[in-house]
């Protein structure tokens, strides 16, 4: 967030032209449900590849008919294209799915009403030789772009090392609070769902909360696009993206767990952000801890909602049925076989309470005391954390039962 804010004021107040090295994006709409992407390199032109980056992260390709100067360009192979030296005008199409079918988990460019959302990973392929790559967006019934576009409708990109990068085209701006450093900003893709959404300012509550057991940067800014979707299809999962966190919410009804359910995967991603000056963690380490602080959140978010207790239910029953401990299962991912990842959100939850419990009765004392020095532990290669017990102040016999119950 802050790199672009950045890049973007250095821009517009520096007023540079657009060097060489620069790729620019332009984005246009062909039909109600297509956009076009055009890249002009009559300028520079240099054989490349464009390559897109979801295939590793598991994203579908929204990329069609890549073409240039009106031919086809090779797919050398799944996901790269070969550019010929010769190429002037580089250009793709990307179909939008609609928005009401698709999970914000799969990170797809969606359109929804009037609303759109141009996922970079899924839709725009990167030319390898490009630096500075620009998206300028020319849609001729878009008024409101999120991130914030420079006078001449352009976004820079961020580091393709960054989180993935989301762009909002006419976003319902719902609400928008600041208390003290963090700030918290509701985007809605169609407006007449706005009471689908949880009252933003216990949501507040929980993130103020989290931050005074989890110190985090100067000024945290939380940007949440609400995308429906049939309850039918939800899942307890968003995507944390560079400014933005995506997220869905049920467009046809009620839905199990209620807002509760909402909530909780907007403070999961919290913690995330929260935690993100620590040092990394294994992912068993940094998804149960995000879970465990998740649930604790919903708490202060709505006290004594019995739809947090029966999502507390939820998580610990399906925590029971993996029989691997939660390092297992991360050595078993490091090796390919992702099928029990779910853990480290279910028994990753239930190992957290467990430790939780053992400080309440041995110390009097909870987790949250101890948090800052967990963020701070070392794992080795396997992702056995190396010294947990002694930061715990935890008994040889009390740490062994939770070692054996939990993580091997
Ligand atoms: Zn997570």
């Amino acid at each position: 967030m802050n790199k672009l804010s950045l890049t973007l004021i250095f821009l517009a107040s520096s007023n540079i032209a657009y060097a060489s090295s620069q790729t620019i994006y332009q984005i246009e709409q062909t039909s109600s449900h297509t956009l076009n992407v055009s890249v002009d390199r009559s300028k520079h032109p240099a054989e490349t590849e464009l390559v897109f980056r979801g295939a590793s992260m598991g994203i579908a390709s929204q990329v069609k008919n890549v073409m240039c100067d009106g031919l086809a360009v090779e797919e050398i192979k799944s996901g790269v294209w070969q550019m010929p030296a010769t190429c002037q005008k580089l250009q793709w199409q990307i179909p939008l799915r609609k928005g009401d079918k698709e999970l914000a988990a799969n990170q797809q460019s969606i359109k929804s009403g009037s609303f759109m959302l141009l996922s970079v990973v899924s839709s725009l392929p990167q030319l390898q030789d490009a630096e500075t790559e620009i998206v300028n967006i020319t849609l001729p019934n878009v008024k409101t772009i999120f991130p914030k576009t420079d006078a001449t409708n352009s976004i820079v990109l961020p580091s393709r090392a960054n989180a993935p990068f989301f762009i909002l085209l006419n976003p319902v701006v719902v609400d928008s609070i600041t208390s003290e450093n963090i700030s918290l900003n509701y985007f809605l893709d169609r407006p007449e769902f706005a009471t689908e959404l949880p009252a933003i300012h216990s949501h507040m509550n929980a993130l103020k909360w989290l931050n005074t057991i989890i110190p985090g940067r100067k000024n945290e800014n939380f940007s949440i696009a609400w995308l429906g979707i049939a309850k039918e299809k939800m899942a307890l999962a968003g995507a944390a993206g560079e400014d933005v966190l995506l997220t869905n919410y049920p467009n046809n009804g009620g839905l199990k767990f209620g807002k509760t359910m909402l909530l909780y995967v907007t403070l999961h991603e919290a913690f995330h952000q929260f935690a993100m000056q620590y040092p990394d963690q294994p992912s068993w380490a940094a998804e149960s801890l995000a879970t465990y602080y998740g649930i604790r959140a919903i708490e202060i978010a709505s006290p004594n909602d019995p739809d947090n207790i029966a999502l507390l239910q939820r998580f610990k029953q399906d925590g029971n049925r993996f029989h691997d401990g939660l390092v297992t299962i991360n050595r078993k991912i490091k090796n390919g076989d992702r099928s029990e990842y779910l853990a480290f959100y279910t028994k990753g939850l239930a190992f957290w309470i467990a430790v939780d419990e053992a400080l309440q009765q041995t110390q009097g004392k909870r987790l949250d005391y101890y948090l800052l020095k967990i963020l701070q532990t070392k794992y080795d290669a396997d992702g056995e954390p190396i010294n947990m017990q002694n930061i715990l102040h935890l008994s040889s016999e009390k740490w062994l039962l939770i070692q054996q119950n939990f993580l091997n």
